[in-house]
């Protein structure tokens, strides 16, 4: 059986003696490859690589680090197709959706190409007599990511990019579920011109993140996952001393308002639901329809366009979603449909038992539909990270928004409405990160950030775009008077100022 190893200083490693993990193809069931699962020995060699290879990477000027980001660029898109294999063989996401994947990520390392300009500091000249001070980025040393399965080209180039394109070095942490792609992103880079060293993969779970956690010489941390483990991870990496930012969770609601374009709407709607078989951190597992005869109409035209819908084999070009990741976690999703129907929620779509020809022992799981929801319910508090959507009725206006703004999660939101007035109060005032109008996946472009509220996210710095930049790198301002200049004076031994 195929075994996916680490990637250390440029080239694969021969596993040492150790745990590994399946890599399953969620469409037949079948484990497909083993990932080896990294000692703390494998990442001292990491960090060391990292640490051998950083300065001079950081010493480069950055119109030179740019052109690496330019080639890692083309290659990526040159690859686009032979990622989006990847990816879809171990994940399951049909292979249209697989290049969406691909492509945001690439989005981020175009973002980066222009690193010179980002990394400019600040300038003042003369804060005081003789005296200049300018502000400048310099980067962390050596960093590291941790990511999740949904994204597995995306969410890693999120986090590397900025990073290398910053003077960092960086260990990636993929998720083990879908850890290929990872790999190839890396060697991709070393072909683009980055150096040995400075993009290192070592796979694993919870033992080689504790690790990463603790590891003295790694100063700064992204995470991408669920919430708990976010916390966990925050919490620990921040007591060693670390920078960190860790994203979450999410349970993303669509307002629908009387004055909606229904048609336009639920095609939004049932995209952004069961597209990726709603496993995406942006998926929209919630409606709520504002009064009764729009939630009438809604439901019925949910329920035509959900029958329409057809789940199949990740390469097969028709259907509109593949498996989801494993045989545990559609174990969970059912697990939540079940719990919806014992808290008194009505099942309208049951996608439970659905089986593909030639396919059986897939991870599929048809579209479910569940209405009369309330905010009490259990199955409505969590996230189902599935197929599964859940329409919570209200009444007016401001009971609709009060769900989005009162629910643990606040990663993004979406309201479907002709009327501005309405949009606008909704925009200024959701307690949630991220916020579409008409718009069912507000993901921010790469040159904007990425970042949920409250559970969806711990740490103060956002996902790519500036924000990124800020992340991987640290200011140092230096104030500056020579000697003979204006200003020069004798002793002083209070405070200095400018008056
Ligand atoms: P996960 O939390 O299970 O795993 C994420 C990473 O943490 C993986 O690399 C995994 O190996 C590691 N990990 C798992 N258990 C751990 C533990 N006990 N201690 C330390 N590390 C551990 O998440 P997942 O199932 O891979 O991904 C789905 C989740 O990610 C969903 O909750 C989704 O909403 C979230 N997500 C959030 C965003 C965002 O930007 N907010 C984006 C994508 C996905």
């Amino acid at each position: 059986m195929r075994t996916i190893t680490h990637f250390i200083n440029g080239a694969a490693v021969e596993p040492r003696e150790s745990r590994r993990g399946d890599v399953f193809d969620p469409n037949t069931g079948k484990v497909q490859a083993q990932v080896a699962f990294a000692t703390r020995d494998e990442l001292d060699l990491a960090v060391d690589a990292a640490l051998a290879a950083q300065p001079a990477w950081a010493a480069l000027n950055p119109q030179r680090r740019a052109r690496v980001m330019f080639r890692f660029r083309e290659l990526i898109e040159a690859h686009m197709d032979e990622l989006a294999r990847l990816i879809s063989s171990e994940h399951g996401k049909v292979l249209a959706d697989a290049r969406g994947d691909v492509q945001r990520g690439l989005e981020v390392v175009e973002f980066c190409c222009g690193i010179p300009h980002l990394l400019k500091g600040e300038h003042t000249a003369g804060a005081g007599p003789g005296i200049d001070v300018c502000s400048m980025r310099l980067p962390l040393g050596v960093v590291a990511g941790i990511t999740p399965f949904n994204f597995p080209a995306m969410i890693p180039l999120w986090m590397l990019a900025p990073a290398i394109a910053c003077g960092n070095a960086f260990i990636l942490k993929p998720s083990e579920r879908d850890p290929s792609a990872a790999v190839r992103l890396a060697e991709l880079a070393i072909e683009a011109g980055l150096p040995r060293g400075i993009l290192n993969v070592v796979h694993g779970d919870k033992e080689i993140v504790d690790a990463i956690l603790d590891h003295p010489a790694i100063e700064a941390v992204s995470f991408v996952g669920s919430s708990d483990i976010a916390e966990y991870v925050y919490a620990r990496g921040a007591a060693a001393g670390k920078r960190m930012q860790c994203m979450g969770g999410a349970k993303n609601h669509g307002i629908v308002m009387p004055d909606a374009d229904l048609d336009q709407a639920v095609r939004d709607i049932v995209g952004a639901v069961y597209g990726s078989a709603g496993e995406r951190c942006m998926a929209l597992p919630v409606v709520v329809p504002v009064g009764e005869r729009t939630a009438q109409e809604l439901r019925e035209r949910l329920v035509r366009a959900i029958r329409e819908l057809r789940v199949g084999i990740s390469t097969d070009p028709e259907a509109h979603y593949g498996p989801v990741v494993s045989a545990q976690h559609k174990a969970r999703i059912e697990r939540y449909i079940q719990m919806a129907v014992d808290e008194g929620a009505e099942l309208v779509i049951d996608g439970r038992g659905l089986a593909v020809p030639g396919y059986e022992n897939g991870f599929f799981l048809g579209p479910t539909l569940i209405d009369r929801v309330t905010p009490e319910m259990q199955s409505y508090r969590d996230e189902i990270f599935g197929p599964v959507l859940q329409i919570l009725r209200a009444n007016s206006f401001d009971e609709a928004i009060s769900y989005p703004s009162r629910h643990q999660y606040g990663n993004g939101v979406a309201i479907f409405t002709r009327n501005g007035d309405f949009a606008r109060r909704f925009a200024m005032s959701v307690e949630v990160g991220m916020v579409g109008i008409n718009v069912p996946i507000p993901v921010p472009v790469a040159y904007h950030t990425f970042g949920g509220w409250k559970r969806s996210a711990f740490g103060d710095l956002n996902q790519y775009g500036m924000d990124g930049v800020r992340f991987f790198t640290r200011v140092k301002t230096v104030t500056q008077r020579w000697p003979g200049g204006t200003g020069t004076s004798g002793d002083a031994f209070v405070i200095p100022t400018m008056s």
